[in-house]
């Protein structure tokens, strides 16, 4: 077993940045080992309301400087980021542990969201003139203006990039922050933090805390101009209730039963390759990764043989480097959720074609990547989400019943096609109900494509991160319209009746000349 742990005076270090002043703390523990990593400092409400007048504080300034100066600093923390990879990694690892390789792509991801908004952010808010309700007789202008302050709650699983594609679109719109971070996970976000507050992000602009769900979250909720929420479906509806009792806006990023479907003509090998990362990337614990797998019966056989192998091929282990493919679950509950999921699909009549076990001798919250077959509406891992490394391989006659049988689900989060026809594929792709479709590809073609919008359909969520989506929901609109004073508008009755005729005219031009 390894003895991974984090520098005493690095914890110290960073923990400092947080907002919680009082004496309380909580454990919190390293997957790899089961052992105590260090205790964390949590924070109260009063912490939360104090981050937040301040953080509204340092907003005014922010917002003021303007978005030439906010590109510029958000640049240069995208830089000491980069700088910084591989005491991140480690700390993702330590935190979570996830194997190098996803720790990396969230890494790509964080610092690709990053660059985005920096450059992008500006462009998508600046004033625009819109069609004016009467041509020549007023002129009109749209402009938009921060939220204020945005609350933002991230879960453990994706800590560094569903923090930055959350955070910087917020600051480069001219917003301020209150983030909450699980307890799980603070470091690796305090570390990323720190970066962006070098490059002269103020301190108190970015406020961070930590500490129990329900009354921290509360109060990050109760703080926000604005709210986005990634999490559980259950949770984010809760959110979303709180949020709207006040009038405030929220997104909501939640869970996920990923389908994927693998047509007829699809390439076998690669199909059986590229699913495995779709499926067991961070041991299944990321929400667009897949559970589900639909495959004509022409290759069933061909494809699940296929893809067994190379699951049971997985190198699996603790290491802090490139050399495992897959890690430990990230808590004792994950282990406890998937072991659930597991038996009781076993014990309705499931068959386990690869793993199916803990692997104690690994380290304590280690679980093989599982396939399941057999599976039926009866077992908790058909409809729920397990969050874990479990896929079920069920067989289909055409694509009709694949398509219904990969809607067949409450959430419509993420989904995946492989087809040797690109056409065929985007056909099938176009009758998905869900937030993000990739062909030949589990999910990073789409969770990489910054420049996209990236959410989900039905109980996977509520609003759009990422692309201009992402950076809009941050402001507010503002109309500005004026008379021009070319024609004057009727204040009277009378005045009204003698210009009826005139402007029907107008409206039946303005159709004429397909004016919108
Ligand atoms: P969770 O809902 O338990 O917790 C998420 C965050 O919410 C944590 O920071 C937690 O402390 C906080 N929280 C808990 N109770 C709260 C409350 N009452 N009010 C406000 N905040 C509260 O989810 P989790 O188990 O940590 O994360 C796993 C889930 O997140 C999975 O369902 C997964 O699919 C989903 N997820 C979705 C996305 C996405 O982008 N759609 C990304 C990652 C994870």
């Amino acid at each position: 077993m390894a003895t991974i742990t984090v520098d005493k005076s690095l914890t110290n270090d960073l923990v400092r940045d947080l907002s919680a002043s009082g004496s309380a703390t909580v454990p919190v523990i390293a997957p790899f080992t089961g052992k105590k990593l260090y205790e964390l400092p949590t924070s109260s409400a009063r912490d939360v309301a104090d981050a937040a007048a301040a953080a509204r504080v340092a907003q005014l300034a922010w917002f003021a400087a303007g978005p030439d100066h906010r590109r510029k600093v958000l640049l240069d923390g995208h830089d000491r980021f980069l700088a910084d990879r591989e005491r991140l990694l480690d700390l993702l690892q330590t935190e979570t542990g996830k194997t190098r390789g996803p720790a990396f792509e969230e890494f790509f991801q964080g610092a690709s969201a990053t660059r985005y908004a920096a450059l992008a952010a500006k462009r998508v808010i600046r004033t625009r003139g819109r069609r004016a309700g009467i041509p020549l007789v007023m002129r009109t202008r749209v402009s938009y203006k921060p939220k204020g302050l945005v609350g933002i709650i991230t879960p453990w699983n994706y800590p560094l990039s569903l923090s930055l594609m959350d955070v910087i679109p917020a600051l480069a719109t001219g917003n301020g922050v209150v983030q909450k971070v699980d307890n799980q996970t603070v470091l690796s976000v305090l570390a990323a933090r720190r970066a962006f507050i070098d490059a002269g992000v103020p301190a108190s602009l970015w406020a961070v805390v930590a500490g129990d769900g329900n009354e921290i979250g509360n109060a990050v909720v109760d703080a926000g101009d604005y709210v986005c929420f990634t999490g559980s479906t259950a949770t984010g509806i809760k959110v979303g209730q709180r949020a709207l009792g006040r009038v405030a806006g929220a997104s909501l990023e939640l869970g996920g039963k990923n389908p994927m479907i693998v047509l007829d003509d699809a390439n076998v090998a690669k199909a059986a390759s590229a699913s495995v990362y779709g499926c067991f990337s961070s041991m299944g614990q990321l929400c667009v990764s897949m559970e589900r797998i639909y495959v004509q019966r022409a290759i069933a056989d061909q494809f699940t043989e296929a893809f067994v192998a190379n699951v049971k091929n997985l190198v699996q282990g603790s290491a802090l480097d490139y050399t495992t493919d897959v890690g430990s679950l990230t808590s004792a509950a994950q282990l406890e959720r998937v072991k659930t999921h597991v038996d009781d699909a076993v014990k309705k009549g499931a068959t386990v074609l690869a793993g199916g076990k803990a692997r104690s001798d690994l380290g304590p919250y280690f679980y093989e990547p599982t396939v399941l077959t057999n599976v039926t509406s009866d077992m908790l891992c058909f409809t729920h989400e397990t969050f874990g490394p479990v896929v079920a391989i069920q067989v289909v006659a055409n694509e009709d019943e694949a398509i219904a049988a990969a809607n067949a689900s409450e959430f419509g989060l993420n989904a995946s096609v492989f087809s040797g026809s690109v056409s065929r594929a985007r056909r099938v792709a176009d009758q998905i109900v869900a937030g993000s479709v990739n062909i030949n590809e589990g999910y990073r073609s789409s969770f990489g494509s910054i420049d996209a919008p990236m959410g989900g359909m039905k109980h996977s969520g509520l609003g759009r991160r990422n692309g201009p989506e992402g950076l809009l929901r941050f402001v507010e609109s503002r109309t500005v319209a004026e008379a021009t004073g070319l024609l004057t508008l009727p204040g009277s009755g009378v005045a009204a009746g003698k210009l009826a005729g005139t402007m029907e005219l107008a409206l039946k031009a303005l159709k004429a000349l397909r004016r919108r």
